[in-house]
């Protein structure tokens, strides 16, 4: 069976042109109530769209798998190896970041500095000059897509090019987004952005195309100190499994944002969440 499930179908040229008009102005944007709204759920394989690579039948057992990443703050040391792996394996454009890691500066007074100098991509190997203070704490933090249970960027998509799988990761298919920008300004963790090249949205996948491989996401592959995780909660002998139903404290972003995040953070402090 060819797994190469395409959704060209459900979306014309003309249609996309139409879409693009519309959320250009130059067609009355209340037309845009003609379309369903994008947060479907894609139920089977076959209606997953064609830009997921690895995409076999025998692979799709995966669905099965109930996925989670965790970063440990108290383990990451802001070398930015896995902001390099990220770029190398999605040749992402300079200036742009689908992962990318804070460092936290705290003085005696409790102020708190955060900066991301080129993403943190070359590493953090000097101080700030830009401040002039005695710090009392560093810490670096990791950021990528949260991968929300309830997500708002699903939600907003006029024409579904924003979806979920079964397996609980949220995509983008680049052949129908319009580049409306409508899921970037409604991430609350600000990880989308526009393509400059393809001038579609795009952001972290978690790597889902090795995943589907069974590989890890390239940045847990890379990092040295095991500060980032990944795998299956359904499977109970998992690293992450055992970390989320232990005794330690596990915090999400915004949680009072009410997206259910698929991506948990040991050791972050109040000035993170
Ligand atoms: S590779 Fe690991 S230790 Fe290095 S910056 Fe990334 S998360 Fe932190
Ligand atoms: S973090 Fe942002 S882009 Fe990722 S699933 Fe949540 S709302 Fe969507």
């Amino acid at each position: 069976m060819d797994n190469k499930i395409s959704m060209d179908n459900k979306i014309s040229d003309d249609r996309r042109s139409f879409i693009k008009k519309v959320l250009n102005g130059t067609i009355g944007g209340s037309l845009l109530l003609v379309f369903s709204a994008g947060a479907e759920i894609f139920k089977s394989p076959e209606d997953i769209p064609a830009q997921i690579p690895s995409l076999k039948n025998k692979e799709y057992e995966i669905t099965k798998a109930h996925f989670a990443f965790i970063v440990d703050i108290t383990k990451c040391i802001g070398c930015g190896s896995c902001c390099v792996a990220d770029k190398r394996e999605y040749n992402v454009a300079d200036g742009y970041y689908r992962t990318w890691v804070e460092r936290y500066l705290k003085d005696y007074d409790d102020n708190v500095y955060v900066d991301s100098p080129k993403g943190g991509l070359e590493g953090y190997q000097s101080p700030r000059e830009d401040i002039d203070v005695k710090v009392r704490d560093t810490f670096f933090v990791p950021k990528l897509c949260n991968m929300c249970k309830e997500p708002p960027c699903v939600q907003v998509c006029p024409i579904g090019a924003t979806f979920q799988t079964p397996d609980g990761f949220v995509l983008v298919d680049h052949k129908r987004c319009v580049g409306c920008g409508y899921c970037i300004q409604a991430c609350p963790y600000s990880v989308r952005f526009l393509n400059p090249v393809t001038k579609t949205a795009e952001k972290c996948s978690w790597c889902y195309h090795r995943v589907r491989k069974g590989l890890q996401p390239a940045c847990v592959s890379v990092c040295p100190t095991g500060a980032r995780k990944f795998g299956d909660l359904n499977d109970e002998n998992s690293e992450v499994s055992k970390i989320l139903k232990g005794p330690g404290v596990i915090t999400v972003l915004k949680r009072e944002m009410g997206t259910f995040p698929g991506l948990y953070y040991i050791g972050a402090r109040r000035e993170v969440i």
